[in-house]
Order: structure tokens, then sequence, then C-alpha cells
């Protein structure tokens, strides 16, 4: 017999409803069934009609009393639910139960309103989530709209930038700003173009401390894919950078003495010798250790041997150029690299210095110690082109060094040899002046169309008590690498005016004597010095030329060009030598305010033949001209190339055609043959 369904029969309506309804008598026994409650739950009204409500619960032991009561009292009822289908699935239902009272106002049965809440619960379930997860995040998350002013953000970001909540709302987060500032893509068109924007960057707290932070902004679009916000996620990189400068410092330094270490060296090295291949440059390697170290180690035990170390990679330190590299490999091994060296000798010099300020006096606590320390050197490219072999090398001239009881040793015997005569050479030039080895010759210059000699130029010469005479082209660049060009200059300067004084007292006129000056001595007490001397000898300054190098005028900063001015209104005349040969910049000949120009032999000895240097002499002949200035010609050594000047009207000539340079006493012979002025 069907059962009667009071929702199947009452009304097609809402049998028909998706909407899923239930009635039940006041004890709860289902009386009423909707097609929605049969697509619900999954029964047939046949099912259920005349079934307690009890069926449908979830758990057996579900107690509803408490809900049916609050339904027989109030008249109505709302629970959410765990319910159980036909299939066994169960699924969290809303049920509204309201009380159906006839016209007597007697309650009669109740009826069952369901819907499936699952998706809805799910739904709340992860945006709670989702809101967790915003506000415990580690990263800092603020959400903008499409000005990039902020919307909202989380407790890492008011933590990160400092900034409360309400300094926050509205404002443009500051990482934006510094954003702007970012090169490449622009911010808005990199959004565009790719939806979002990813990179490193330094933002700043409210505190005004910078941090490095790592960036992600996003759009937001809505379902009809329009733009809606922007949303930014960014972490602290501060604690990272930390750890990986950390990392990178016990990579690449030693920890002891903070230099670099063994792979970093290699990479230094490497660096270097690709410039020096561009430039053309040399450089050398030092090997660099302390004697018996081991020895200092066992007795003074490793704490002492350890503040050594530091000591003595200090001194090292202290003894080199910012550019050079230190290095240590361990124990007191040393590697030192010189990649800014005009000559590879200097190697030489720059070891000596280190080989000393280690043999100074060092305390360990009352103790005085005394360090010996041994280098062996390799040159680049002479001994290798490559950081590795550079590197044998040096360590190879180390140990041969060691047994043959040398301080110090080139890998390569010429390298040796040279650098042990250069070193002798200059502690022997260090003693000339005292021995009176140094003595200057004269050589006349003379007018070019009537040769009467109108001036000399004093030339040094060394008078080796062994190696006999040294040319100065051979010691006056050593002299100016080692800073003896000071004193050297300085006694040129003494005895040319001395001997210039003397002739004039003898009745000897020499009318204008000119003395070579070196870069090094151009220094400000230049002039003071000069006027004071030529003043005690009651010398005219319009009687001395000033021989200069273009190095010189190269320099051409303030204190030069003051030096300059200073020098040509006190009244010498200043001489530009060997033009032609360096740089020959014409900028700086407007510049100063020379009296010579001095052209290079080089250029005199092919005329009047060789066509280019014809041409050259013609050119400089002109530009003296333009420029005001007197020409001397250097190295004039026969009639041609004299035939050739004064055609050209050269003003002066100097060379072994119409004098040699002599000693003062031969010279002196030549100012006596001539007509008293
Ligand atoms: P410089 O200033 O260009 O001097 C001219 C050089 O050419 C001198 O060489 C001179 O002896 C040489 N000479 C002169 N006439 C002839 C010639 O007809 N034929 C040839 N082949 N050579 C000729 P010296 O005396 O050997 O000096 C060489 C360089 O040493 C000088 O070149 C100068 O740069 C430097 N020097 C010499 N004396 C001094 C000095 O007192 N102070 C400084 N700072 N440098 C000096
Ligand atoms: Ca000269
Ligand atoms: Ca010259």
């Amino acid at each position: 017999m069907p059962k009667s369904n009071e929702l199947g029969s009452s009304s097609q309506l809402i049998n028909e409803l998706a909407a899923s309804l239930i009635t039940l008598d006041l004890q709860g026994y289902i009386t009423g069934w909707n097609k929605g409650a049969a697509q619900l739950f999954g029964y047939s009204a046949d099912d259920v009609i005349g079934q307690h409500i009890l069926m449908l619960y979830a758990e057996e032991s579900a107690d509803d009393s408490a809900d049916f009561n609050t339904v027989l009292v109030q008249g109505h009822a709302q629970m959410e639910v765990l319910r159980r289908k036909k299939n066994g699935d169960t699924f969290w239902a809303n049920i509204h139960l309201t009380l159906v009272r006839n016209s007597e106002n007697q309650a009669v049965r109740m009826i069952g309103y369901v819907t499936d809440i699952t998706e809805q619960l799910a739904f709340e379930e992860k945006n709670r989530l989702y809101n967790h997860i915003f506000e415990q995040a580690t990263d800092a998350i603020v959400i903008t709209n499409l000005d990039f002013h902020c919307v909202g953000c989380n407790a890492a970001y008011q933590q990160m930038t400092e900034k409360n909540i309400e300094q926050t709302l509205g404002q443009l987060p500051s990482f934006l700003q510094a954003l702007q500032h970012e090169p490449g893509i622009p911010l808005y068109e990199q959004l565009n173009l790719l939806g979002h924007w990813k990179g490193e960057l330094w933002d700043q707290r409210a505190s005004g401390q910078r941090y490095p932070i790592h960036l992600t902004i996003s759009g937001v679009k809505n379902k009809r894919g329009e733009l809606t916000h922007y949303f930014a996620v960014f972490s602290d990189l501060s604690e990272q950078k930390q750890a990986e400068a950390q990392i990178h410092r016990l990579a690449y330094f030693d920890q002891l003495t903070n230099l670099p270490n063994r792979i970093m060296l290699f990479a230094l090295l490497e660096q270097a010798l690709t410039e020096a291949r561009r430039n053309n440059q040399h450089g050398a390697l030092l090997c660099f250790n302390i004697a018996r170290f081991k020895a200092l180690n066992d007795s003074f035990g490793h704490r002492a041997a350890d503040q050594v170390l530091i000591e003595v990679a200090l001194r090292i330190r202290a003894s080199l150029r910012d550019e050079d590299v230190v290095s240590r490999f361990g124990a007191d091994e040393f590697y030192i690299g010189l990649f800014d060296i005009s000559h590879r000798d200097d190697a030489s010099l720059v070891a000596q210095r280190i080989l000393h300020a280690i043999s100074l006096p060092l305390m360990l606590g009352h103790e005085e110690l005394l360090l010996n320390a041994s280098i062996g050197i390799s040159v680049y490219p002479d001994d290798g082109r490559d950081a590795e072999k550079l590197i044998n090398q040096a360590a190879v001239a180390l140990h041969r060094g060691k047994q043959a009881q040398q301080e110090m040793l080139f890998y390569s015997p010429e390298m040796n040899q040279r650098s042990m005569a250069r070193l002798k050479l200059t502690s022997e030039l260090h003693h000339a002046l005292e021995r009176h080895e140094l003595q200057l010759f004269y050589q006349g210059q003379y007018d070019a169309q009537s040769a009467e000699l109108v001036g000399a130029e004093a030339l040094i010469r060394w008078q080796h008590p062994s190696r006999g005479f040294i040319s100065p082209a051979e010691f006056i660049p050593f002299a100016e690498e080692t800073g003896l060009i000071i004193p050297i200059g300085e006694w040129v300067i003494f005895e040319a005016t001395r001997q210039l004084a003397q002739w004039d007292a003898n009745h000897q006129f020499l009318p204008r004597l000119a003395i070579n000056l070196s870069a090094r001595q151009f220094k400000a007490n230049l002039p003071e010095q000069l006027i004071h001397r030529l003043d005690s000898l009651q010398l005219q300054p319009n009687r001395i030329e000033l021989e200069l190098t273009e190095s010189i005028l190269m320099q051409s900063d303030e204190i030069t060009l003051n030096l300059l001015r200073e020098l040509k209104t006190a009244g010498f005349s200043l001489a530009l030598d060997d033009f032609g040969t360096g740089y020959s910049n014409l900028s700086y000949l407007q510049r100063f305010t020379l009296d010579y120009l001095k052209i290079d032999q080089s250029f005199i000895r092919g005329l009047p033949d060789d066509k280019s240097s014809a041409g050259i002499v013609n050119a400089i002949c002109g530009i003296a001209r333009s420029l005001n200035l007197r020409l001397i010609a250097e190295g004039v050594e026969t009639a041609t190339q004299l035939a050739f000047l004064q055609q050209i009207e050269c003003d002066q000539i100097q060379g072994y055609l119409l004098g040699h340079p002599l000693p003062a006493t031969e010279f002196a012979q030549l100012l006596s043959a001539r007509p008293s002025p």
C-alpha cells in the first residue's frame, strides 16, 4: 500500500520545489518528503515516510531532542547538523524547523527546510584559514588599490616597516618609491606586461634604517578579468645578506689575518693579469716566508705565533700600495701581487721594504722578538702568464733562496743579476755624492746663423770607481725611482751655479747656463731654493735656463702651474726638453709661458734626407714660431744638418758638430777664447 506523503499529495508546487522540505509529526516521524529532499538525501518518499527522522542522522548517538523541544516551545528552531545520505555520504545541513498549528492552535506537525551547507562551510573555513595565513605570515604582505595606496597589510608588514596600521593605510608603501628609481622597465609597464614584478631592493624602515628585501608585486583581477588591486609580498633579507657575507668571508678570507685566502688570490690574480695583458704592463708575485716559523710556534705556542702572524700581515700590508694584493695561504706562507710596477726590478725594492719592515723588533708580551724572512719573486710575463705558474715559480724561487741563504731571490737568473746589479748601483749612487764621484760637463749652445756661443747645458757625469764612466741615461732613471734624484738634483743646481759664478769671477762670461730638472724636483720649494742660491752668488735668474720634461707639464695641476708662473716671474728661462718624443700634447704649450723648445736629437739624426724627420722638424719650427718660442736643435752632428736648420731659421744649435760636452776646465778655455762682452 503506497504510503501517504503530505508533501506529495497536498501541494504539487511544494513537491516540485528544488528546496528540500520534510514534514514530521510531533514525535519525529517523517510524514512528508518532497522531491528536493529526495534529491538531497537520495531516499525516495517511500523509503522514508513513516520512518523516524533519526535515520537521517550521521551519528547514531546524536540527540536532537533539545532542538525539538525548542520548536515545540518557541515555534521554530534552526540548527547546523551533520546528516547522512542514502549512499552513506555525510554533509553539513542547515535545518529550519517550524511548528505547524491547526485552527484550534494545537501543534500538529513540524516542517523542516534543509539545505546542504557543506560548500558554504568550506568557503568560510578557507576564508578563516587565509586570514590566519595573512596575519601570521612571516613575510610582509600589503594590498594596495590601483594607485598603489595601501588598503590592507599584515602584522609582519607593520613589524618590518615599523609602522602601525594607521600610518600605513591610504599611504604609498616606501618600497614603491625606491622601485620608481630602479633601472629597467618601469614598474607599471612590467606589471601590465607580465602581471607581476619581482626583485631585490632596499626599503627604509620608519626609523630610517635601510634593509634589503626580496619583493614580489602581483595584480589581482576580479571575475570579469578586471584589475582591481595589487598585492606585494616581501621578506627582509638583512639576515640572509649577513649570512652570505659571513659565508663569503669564511670562503675567501683567512680568518686570522683577514687577508684574502688562496682561492681569492687566484681570482684577484687572474683579474689583474687580464688587465696587465690588455695594458701591456708587467707585474711580480712575491712568495713570503718567516724564517724558522715552526720553531717559533713550538717554543712560544700557537697563540703567540698567531699574534706574530697578525703583526706580520699588518707590516706587509703597510709596506705596499693600496692596489697591491696580499694573501695568506696558511701558516707563515704569504703571497704578494704587484701589478702596477713600472720596472720589473721594482719588485726587489718592494721586497726589500717588506724585509726591512719585518726585521724591526716585535714585542711578544714582554719579550722582544727579532724576525727574519725570505722572499721569492716571479715576474709577469717573463716567468709565467697565469696565476698558477707565477705562484709556483715564486715558491720555487723562495725555496732556492732559502737554500742559498739569500733573503730575496728572483725565479729567473737574469732577473737576479739585473736586480742585484741595480741594488748595488743604488747603494753605490748613495755614496757617489759624498765620495765626489759626480761631476758636471758643459756642452755649448750656439746661434744657428753666426755660430756664436750663446749658452751651455750642464750634463751630469758619474765616474764610478770600478766601472768607469756611467751614463746619466742609465742612472738618472733609477735615481728618479729611488728618490736619490732629490739630493743629486740639489747638488747639480749647487755645482752648476757655483761654476757659473766662478767663471764670472774669472772673466769667463757665459751668457746662459741650462740645468736639467726632473719631475720629482718640481716641488713647491724649488723657486725659493733657486732664488736663494742665485742671490747668495749674486747671479741674475735670467742667466739660468731650466730644462723641463714633458712629464712635468703633463701634471698640469694647480701646483705645477703656480710653480711655473713663479719661476717665470723670477726671471728664469724655461725650456721644454726632448720635444716631440713624449705625449706631445700641444695644448700645454699654450697654457705655459715657455721660452725655448728643444727638438729631440732623434728628429735631427735623419736630416735632411729622411722625409718624415724633415717634415716633423719643419712642423715643430712652425709651431715654435707661431707660439713665439725660440727653437734649439739638439744632437746636431753634421754640416748638412746645420744647413737644413739654418734654412728653416732654427734659432740655436747644440751638438757634437760645434762642441762635445766638456769638463769645466776644458769648457773654460772656450769661454776665454771668446771676445769679452
Ligand atoms: P738630454 O737633456 O737630452 O741631454 C742631451 C744628451 O745628448 C746628452 O747626453 C749629450 O751628451 C748628448 N749629445 C749632445 N750632443 C750630441 C750629439 O751631437 N750627438 C749625440 N749622439 N749625442 C749628443 P748625456 O749627457 O748622456 O745625458 C743624457 C740624459 O741624461 C740627458 O738628456 C738628460 O735627460 C739626463 N741628464 C743629464 N744630466 C742631468 C742632470 O743634471 N739632471 C737631470 N735631471 N738629468 C740629466
Ligand atoms: Ca737637457
Ligand atoms: Ca734633450
